[in-house]
């Protein structure tokens, strides 16, 4: 689903599911975002389905940005990102990735070792789509009785999908003025939520996959095309 307001995106969410619960989660799809003047859905039919665990969750929070970003840095660099790419990596998303300006539709692919932009269409980036969690409700409800947000259930889904579809690491913060906490996750890191990696009131935000060049196009067929359905609860 996808929906906007005067041009301008608000919301937008997958779902994977069995075709008895579809007028279910059209109607849950159509509640969705808030206010919007134009709302499209688009459903597929996926024949083979991969189950994955959900990446293991952590979370860290910090008195400024600066310092949010710094630990941000060296999570990213204990994953395997050399410095350098990693700090290119964050200054993209500071600045807004979008070559024309502002936030692009999907994530930036960046090269793991020369840091050299990878995607096909800059502007639009790739997106992560095709996976959901297999308990959704289960695991909601588990998240947000621990403190963290709907929006945790959809990242940790996201970036679950993209370990699994051989990114690196990923970087993350949402284009929300008003939600400042971002993640990092990795293999080895796990999802590592990170408070605060933007100030209040910004309005860029956005996601950089950082994976090796030779495997570009597998990467980006498997995000873009493979059905993921994540099983059991996040642990920590
Ligand atoms: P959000 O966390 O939904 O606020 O998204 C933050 C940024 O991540 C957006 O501005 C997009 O650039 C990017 N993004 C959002 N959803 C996806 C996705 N499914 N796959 C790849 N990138 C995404």
């Amino acid at each position: 689903m996808r929906a906007s307001l005067g041009g301008k995106h608000v919301s937008g969410a997958e779902r994977l599911t069995e075709e008895e619960f579809l007028p279910r989660v059209l109607c849950e799809l159509l509640r969705r975002p808030g206010e919007h003047d134009f709302l499209k859905i688009t459903i597929d039919r996926v024949e083979e389905v991969i189950e994955t665990e959900p990446l293991k969750v952590s979370s860290f929070n910090f008195g400024s940005v600066e310092e949010a970003r710094r630990f941000a840095v060296s999570k990213l660099v204990e994953a395997g990102v050399p410095k350098e790419v990693a700090l290119k990596g964050l200054r993209l998303l500071v600045q807004g990735a979008n070559p024309k300006g502002g936030n692009m539709r999907g994530a930036v692919l960046m090269d793991i070792r020369s840091g050299e932009r990878l995607e096909n269409d800059p502007e639009r980036g790739v997106r992560t789509v095709r996976m959901d969690w297999k308990e959704r409700d289960r695991v909601r409800k588990f998240l947000l009785e621990r403190g963290f947000t709907e929006r945790t259930l959809d990242a940790l889904a996201v970036a679950t999908k993209n370990v699994l579809c051989g990114v690196l690491a990923e970087l993350c913060w949402s284009d929300d003025p008003d939600y400042t906490t971002g993640y990092m996750a990795s293999p080895k890191t796990g999802y590592v939520r990170i408070h605060p990696l933007k100030e209040r009131g910004d309005e860029l935000g956005g996601r950089i996959y950082f994976i090796e060049s030779e495997r570009l196009e597998e990467v980006v067929k498997c995000l873009e095309r493979r059905a993921v359905l994540l099983r059991g609860l996040p642990s920590s």
